[in-house]
């Protein structure tokens, strides 16, 4: 039979899975020592049971009952004793600080008679009768379901104009009686008199606790898995309601706003640690305790110092004073800002309390993330208009615009714009980049806006359904029929997916400013800085960039970037170029093809050029075309509507054209003609592509270029590109590996035959997410993927993070097999996932060589893959 009761001595700090984070802290700190009281905690693994069976385990109760004489023998009195009762809390504490969201429940053991014996051994009989009702009010509330306003307002009619402290032990004795008659009323049965029914009834409640609708909600929220449990604290009572020489307070052991080493903390004289929490009465700076109480202060001070020394990290407290004497009521590792973090990890090292290994897992990429973007100092008097989803984090302020030539039009006459679309499509792009943000009423956090956005590093808020974006009128609507047009100002924050009308004011992050190389002066960036420098020089994996673009491209080289992962090629066949596209396509005879490929080369040869010396003496990894060719074909019903108004006189070019269009229209595009289904229909355009990036690699010394193919799922369709793109560099006498993205699960499948074709694999989990769940990447974000969360399908979207169990499946396989089948099989992912913490994890863990994320997103994912490194007990250390 397992044990399901631990006494305080029994417990340690590591213990919190089974007797939750309050539990194995104060096991902890009564094991260095320190002032805790005497208690015991009931184990998550018992609540567990009581959940899942409906009743408390098997020897249960002989167990608390043991545990129990025991802590009556240690303070020489029963519980709830006539003459001199022992009192308890019992106090809920799950592994993960859930705070205020289950129950407790104080002065466990009184009745009418111990009520008596507690008056007359603390002297004070107010004290008693004050206690006396506040468990009956908690036990009430809590355990018996009573609804706590009965309580409140029976209180307020006895108080008329008075204040809680000055009711007298007659008026408190009065409210008793009040109180026993409510729950008569609402249970029928009087209030449990027998100290141990108390206690038992009070654990009960608390395991049921677990359950409560706002407890569940929370747990969604937090992402804490549902079936943990909670612990159940039963420790003897101490008070700080015993008069003057009496208080409670919360304190941390350094500021947990910027790190600095202090005093923080707040103090409450004569009051019970629920009025604290609670607000009723205000509290004074824990300085002042100095004067109430020197011995006391001095004390906390020394613990506080010990609990750093020993958790060799920031901690929280909670204490009671009795009548002049400290007692510690809870500790845990404190919570604290991105900032304060980094400052913490930093200062404990200068401390001597931690080495720098454990300084770059103090922290994490979210955080750091989080201190890079640029952010608003948005106040309540703000004027949100709605909440989209945040695409891309930062905060943007400006004009609404709501084409992408306005956008550029504006921009270029020095005006701040935020580009208002349903949703973007590549001949958005210029917009995009004119602008200052931008925000979408359509798709989630891989459509078009978002990727693109995350790419370049701009602030996006996508899937603001609740806008109605009229772009021919050039005007949204918001709720409530708020009305924004064209010229009007906006405000967006990528980081809450927040949208504002009018302008919030902005601040620039000192962080993204070291990263662009400016020196690290502040106390704050010296110490990213550091731990940056020594998650570089233990992590494993190397970080690559998605770059399509030289500017692109040297940014990642500033922020670190050890190759470029991914230049998506399609981007250069816009604005201009399109016509040339056209032309292509519209060709009738190989000679017309020929002449469009040929004008179509320099240019791309000038693309590359840029793109390779940017990133010199560096892998640059080439996409060869992927999307599907009507991307860059006009609007089917445009150039439908265009040809039918012209009549007779329509010219014969866009006849021409609205067949092809016609012709090429597909109702799944993403599962059609694109990739290298697409190299393969025309002929002469990968080719093309291949002789630009033989031409290029050539003008620029130490050019390193590598060709990817994409959405392959067999090896003949590598074979047949590879066989012509190995020709093509073997006369122009340029090396260049050529490797392939698995991004359709039939290509991880065969992972073994297709790396026999392959030098090097890149996971496209952007598309091998959507083919292995059929979740249109799109689409489904906005329209279910809320629903999907709050059923608890899945806890993260999985075209954030990887999902582990299927994707990652998919991409083990294709590890194993590949390598199986090419020893120096060089391996890395492009999607989105490159720059997800978790993911980044994921990647280590299964023995990648390198993640390639968007230049803005290459720090998180140094800093992760650092943090791998140190922490991944499984890591293939290749
Ligand atoms: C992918 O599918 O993960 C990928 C990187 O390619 P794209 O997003 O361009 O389809
Ligand atoms: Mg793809």
């Amino acid at each position: 039979m397992p044990k399901y009761v631990y006494d305080f001595t029994e417990g340690n700090k590591d213990l919190k899975d089974l007797l939750g984070g309050k539990g194995a802290n104060l096991a902890e700190m009564t094991n260095i020592g320190l002032p805790v009281p005497p208690g015991f905690t009931i184990t998550t693994e018992a609540c567990r049971h009581y959940l899942g069976h409906g009743g408390m385990p098997e020897g249960l109760e002989g167990e608390i009952g043991e545990h129990l004489a025991a802590l009556e023998a240690r303070m020489g009195k029963r519980l709830g004793q006539a003459d001199d009762p022992l009192l308890v809390s019992v106090r809920s504490g799950a592994k993960f600080s859930m705070p205020g969201m289950m129950e407790t429940v104080l002065n466990i053991g009184l009745n009418d008679d111990s009520v008596l014996g507690l008056a007359k051994q603390s002297g004070n009989d107010r004290f008693a009768w004050d206690s006396y009702r506040r468990l009956i009010q908690m036990f009430g509330k809590t355990v018996l379901d009573i609804d706590g306003e009965l309580f409140e307002d029976a209180m307020d009619d006895l108080k008329g104009e008075r204040e809680d402290t000055e009711l007298d032990a007659a008026d408190l004795q009065r409210l008793v009686e009040t109180f026993k008659g409510i729950v008569r009323e609402c249970t029928g049965r009087d209030f449990p008199a027998d100290p141990r029914e108390q206690m038992d009834l009070a654990v009960k409640a608390v395991f049921d606790s677990w359950n409560a609708p706002r407890a569940i909600l929370y747990r969604r929220q937090e992402r804490i898995p549902a079936d943990l449990g909670t612990a159940v604290n039963v420790v003897a009572m101490v008070f700080g309601n015993m008069g003057p020489d009496s208080g409670t307070g919360v304190a941390f052991t350094r500021d947990p706003g910027s790190g600095r080493q202090g005093v923080y903390g707040d103090y409450l004289r004569n009051a019970q640690g629920e009025d604290v929490v609670a607000g009723i009465r205000n509290t004074v700076p824990l300085q002042e305790l100095e004067t109430i109480n020197p011995q006391a202060y001095r004390e906390l001070l020394d613990i506080m110092a010990t609990l750093e020394r020993h958790y060799r990290d920031l901690c929280d407290i909670e204490f009671t004073i009795e009548r002049g004497k400290l007692w510690m009521l809870q500790t845990r590792v404190g919570k604290r800002t991105a900032a304060a973090a980094f400052c913490i990890a930093t200062q404990l090292v200068d401390e001597g309390l931690i080495d720098m290994d454990e300084a770059v897992t103090r922290v994490t990429g979210d955080q750091l993330a989080q201190l890079m973007f640029p952010r608003f100092a948005a106040t309540a008097g703000d004027h949100r208009l709605t909440t989209g989803m945040n695409a891309s984090p930062g905060a943007a302020a400006g004009r609404a615009v709501f084409s992408s030539e306005r956008a550029v039009e504006l921009a270029g006459q020095g005006e701040a714009v935020i580009l208002v679309r349903r949703e973007t499509n590549p001949d958005d792009l210029a917009g995009m980049i004119a602008a200052h943000g931008v925000l979408t009423s359509r798709g989630g956090k891989t459509s078009h806006a978002a990727v693109v956005a995350r790419g370049m590093g701009k602030t996006c808020v996508c899937g603001a359904e609740e806008l109605e974006v009229d772009p021919h009128a050039r005007r949204f609507t918001a709720p409530g029929g708020v009305v924004v047009n064209e010229g009007d100002v906006i405000s967006i924050d990528g980081g809450t997916g927040a949208v504002y009308l009018g302008e919030v004011p902005v601040t620039a992050s000192p962080v993204a400013k070291y990263f662009e190389g400016e020196p690290a002066e502040d106390e704050l960036v010296q110490a990213v800085d550091r731990i940056m420098t020594h998650a570089d020089s233990v992590r494993r994996l190397a970080v690559w960039a998605n770059a399509d673009t030289p500017e692109d491209a040297a940014r990642a080289r500033r922020y670190g970037a050890q190759g470029i992962g991914l230049c998506r090629t399609e981007h250069m066949f816009l604005g201009e170029r399109r016509r040339l596209v056209e032309d292509l396509i519209l060709a009738a005879t190989p000679e017309e093809r020929q002449a469009a490929l040929d004008a179509l080369e320099p240019l791309q040869t000038g693309d590359f050029t840029g793109i390779f010396a940017a990133m010199r003496g560096l892998p640059v990894t080439i996409r060869l075309i992927d999307p599907p060719l009507h991307e860059f074909l006009p609007d089917l019903t445009d150039l439908a509507v265009k040809v039918a108004l012209a009549g007779d006189g329509a010219d014969d070019r866009d006849r021409r054209l609205l067949e092809e269009v016609k012709r090429l229209h597909e109702q799944n595009p993403m599962l059609g003609l694109r990739g290298v289904r697409l190299g393969l229909t025309i002929p002469g355009l990968f080719a093309m592509q291949v002789r630009a990036i033989a031409a290029a690699a050539r003008q620029v010394e130490d050019a390193r270029a590598e060709i990817m193919i994409p959405l392959a799922g067999a090896v003949q369709e590598l074979e047949i590109v590879r066989e012509e793109a190995e020709r093509i560099l073997a006369e122009a006498g340029v090396a260049a590996a050529i490797g392939t993205m698995i991004e359709v699960p039939r290509a991880a499948l065969t992972a073994g035959q297709i790396a026999e074709a392959a030098e090097f694999f890149s996971f496209g989990t952007n598309d091998l997410t959507q083919m292995t769940w059929g979740f249109s990447r799109d689409d489904v974000e906005s329209a279910f993927f809320g629903k999907y969360l709050d059923l608890g399908v899945f806890g993260v979207s999985p075209f954030e993070s990887i999902d582990r169990e299927g994707v990652g499946r998919l991409m083990r396989i294709a590890v194993e097999e590949g390598r199986r089948a090419r020893p120096d099989l060089k391996i890395g992912i492009c999607g989105e996932h490159g720059g997800d913490p978790d993911s980044v994890h994921f990647c280590h863990e299964i023995g990648l060589d390198y993640v390639s994320c968007s230049p803005f997103r290459i720090p998180v994912a140094r800093l992760e893959a650092g943090r791998a490194a140190l922490t991944c007990a499984q890591s293939d250390t290749r």
